[in-house]
């Protein structure tokens, strides 16, 4: 989609740190991380957000969360978070959908 940040990010026009790659998602790290270890996945096909999930395209955002699963497997994390942001008002400024994982910290609950 013209104009998505993370798509121009999926086609290589602005570059990123990758940590995983397939047909269907791309895993970079978080340019603002949260965490010692933060980074994103993505589906490559442009969704809007967890609100646009549908069953045209859920099979893509399973694969996404299988492959947080191989990542975590792969870099040994055994505690982390999964968080998407839905909307401004709970923190979403990129809106083509994302999993943010982190992990190496102590996280509060609730969430701030
Ligand atoms: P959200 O605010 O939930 O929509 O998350 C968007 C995330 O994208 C933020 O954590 C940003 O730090 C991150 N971000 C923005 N631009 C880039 C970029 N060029 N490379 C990597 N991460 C980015
Ligand atoms: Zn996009």
């Amino acid at each position: 989609m013209e104009d998505c940040l993370f798509c121009k990010i999926v086609a290589g026009d602005i570059p990123s740190k990758k940590v995983y790659e397939d047909e269907l998602c791309y895993a970079f790290y978080d340019i603002d991380p949260q965490a010692p270890t933060h980074f994103l996945v993505i589906p490559k096909q442009h969704i809007q957000s967890v609100v646009a999930i549908d069953s045209s395209n859920s099979a893509i955002v399973a694969h996404c969360f299988e492959v947080i699963a191989k990542i975590a497997v792969d870099m040994k994390m055994d505690s982390f978070r999964v968080v998407s942001n839905i909307g401004e008002q709970a923190g979403q400024s990129v809106f083509h959908l994302h999993f943010h994982v982190l992990s190496g910290r102590d996280m509060t609950w609730p969430p701030g």
